[in-house]
């Protein structure tokens, strides 16, 4: 019933599902190429034009885009939110943060953009930054500084870090009829009105609703860049001792964005004698937790959709490690997109 969509190129007769398993079950390595996606789940170039109803949110997932989108032209569709996992920058400075911020202004046909941080964002984790400055950078930065230009971008960024957003329906759609309004106005003569006992329009008010249209409950993302050490970059913690950031994920997270993988999913090294080198920790707040999708990267290699069934299938997280970017660093792996139906 569904297209069976591969991400080999090569010809291999497709599976009848998409990549499930068990929490624990690694995945061997000559499966890796070809699979399936659920339904809901596209790689941009194939997804159709439109979701299946107005009344769905269309999410594109990207990561580790390392300054190179823009010069790349990397191609981002039309969605309703946009969220990136971290590495968006080549080494953390000012002026990397500031292009990256340009560069997602310019999609202004994503009126949101939630963005968490990578190891590569070094001026964004303080302690680290304060120690490890000149590794990096041959002038220190300022760290608030650079904080604040992602907090402050305006135009739908939202820079999370270990904390909370609620995707706000009626905020999309009060954007986009703004914008309809804007567009509709150029070409029609202002007719004066009398407002005289009428309460002033707050212009932060949701738009009045079509029903059609009403994911105004929201989803609920968290968003953290902590990953396992691995050559001491920023927000690295050595294995074992995560725990205490995962505690923080709340029960009732829908979309979970970290920079890295959990253990067993998108997080395949094969030069590591580990091979999998994904968060065994985050793997066990997943179980507790049970996201509807977790979105990642920081292993290039790992592009791809998995999903892990709990309780033996009944519902699932779905694993998307978006890295945009090519081992070699190069944005040749197009965005993920879900359409996620109304709550
Ligand atoms: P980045 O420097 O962009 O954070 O990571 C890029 C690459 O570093 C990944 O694609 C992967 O090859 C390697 N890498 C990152 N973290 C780990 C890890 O924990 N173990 C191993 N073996 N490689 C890693
Ligand atoms: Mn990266
Ligand atoms: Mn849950
Ligand atoms: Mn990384």
């Amino acid at each position: 019933m569904f297209p069976s969509i591969l991400k080999s190129s090569k010809p291999k007769p497709p599976p009848q599902n998409f990549r499930a398993s068990r929490p624990e079950q690694p995945v061997e390595l000559a499966e890796q190429d070809v699979w399936a996606l659920p339904p809901n789940v596209y790689w941009a170039a194939t997804a159709p034009a439109n979701k299946p109803a107005p009344n769905w949110l269309r999410m594109v997932c990207i990561s580790d885009t390392h300054n190179t989108t823009d010069a790349n032209n990397y191609p981002v569709p039309e969605a309703d939110i946009l969220v990136h996992a971290g590495d968006f920058t080549k080494m953390g400075t000012t002026a990397q943060i500031d292009q990256f911020i340009c560069w997602l202004k310019s999609l202004t046909h994503i009126p949101i953009k939630v963005v968490v941080a990578g190891n590569h964002e070094v001026i964004l984790d303080k302690e680290f930054y304060e120690k490890h400055w000149h590794r990096f950078h041959t002038t220190k930065e300022d760290h608030e500084t650079a904080v604040n230009k992602l907090k402050s971008a305006g135009h739908g960024i939202i820079y999370l870090n270990n904390e909370p957003y609620t995707v706000d329906g009626a905020k999309l759609l009060h954007k986009k009829h703004q914008k309809q309004k804007k567009q509709s106005s150029t070409n029609i003569t202002t007719k004066h009105v009398d407002t005289t006992g009428v309460a002033d329009m707050d212009i932060d008010a949701p738009a009045v609703l079509d029903p059609r249209e009403g994911w105004v409950e929201g989803y609920r993302i968290w968003a953290s860049p902590w990953q396992p050490e691995f050559w001491e970059w920023a927000f690295n913690e050595v294995r074992g001792k995560l725990k205490d950031i995962w505690k923080h994920i709340p029960e009732d997270t829908d979309i979970l964005m970290t920079h890295g993988p959990p253990k067993y999913h998108g997080d395949i090294v094969p030069q590591d004698k580990e091979l999998h080198v994904g968060c065994e920790e985050l793997l066990e707040r997943l179980k507790v937790v049970r996201p509807l999708y977790h979105v990642f990267g920081h292993i290039h290699q790992g592009y791809g959709v998995s999903e892990i069934e709990w309780d033996g299938g009944s519902h699932s997280t779905v694993c998307i490690n978006a890295s945009s970017c090519t081992e070699s660093y190069r944005p040749l792996n197009r965005p993920i997109i879900v359409d996620l139906p109304p709550k």
